[in-house]
């Protein structure tokens, strides 16, 4: 079908809702080189969460590029998170929105078959799992939004 012949008030093709539940099953903390994006304000909050200075921390975990941070991940390992460990994440409570916000990117639902395509990695993702409403999708997809802009 022609996008453009879709009025751009009318509802996304999720309107009532997708089913995801996850399992914790690390996949996607893991399985190829990516950015894990993270703010100052994360940084920090993740710092104190270690019990470390901001200044240790930046120096062992994160990586910069152009103006924007990540988290370093281990190359050796599957391009592995590197706060991933035996599929569970050390920084859980504190872990950046970027983490918390998936699978409800705009990548993921830009389409049907977006979405059909992250089910393949991501085993949250499948009919028997919970129904998540189209509100509380939209909400976590505007926090996802607005992180992926906001700079470092
Ligand atoms: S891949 Fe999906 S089910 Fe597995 S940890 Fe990530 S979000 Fe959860
Ligand atoms: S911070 Fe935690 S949830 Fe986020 S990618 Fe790393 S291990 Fe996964």
């Amino acid at each position: 079908m022609n996008d453009t012949l879709i009025p751009e008030d009318s509802p996304p093709w999720y309107k009532d809702g997708l089913r995801f539940q996850c399992t914790g099953c690390g996949k996607c903390c893991s399985g190829g080189p990516g950015y894990v994006w993270v703010t100052s304000k994360e940084i920090a909050a993740i710092a104190g969460f270690l019990k470390m200075s901001v200044d240790l921390f930046v120096r062992r975990y994160i990586r910069q590029k152009e103006n924007r941070y990540a988290l370093i991940e281990r190359k050796m390992q599957n391009f592995d998170c590197v706060f991933l460990q035996d599929k569970k994440c050390l920084i859980y409570p504190v872990r950046p929105v970027q983490c918390k916000t998936f699978p409800w990117w705009k990548e993921q639902l830009r389409s049907k078959e977006s979405w059909e395509l992250a089910a393949r990695y991501c085993e949250g993702i499948k009919p028997q799992a919970p129904l998540v409403s189209y509100e509380q999708i939209q909400k976590c997809l505007e926090i996802s939004s607005t992180q992926s802009q906001e700079k470092s």
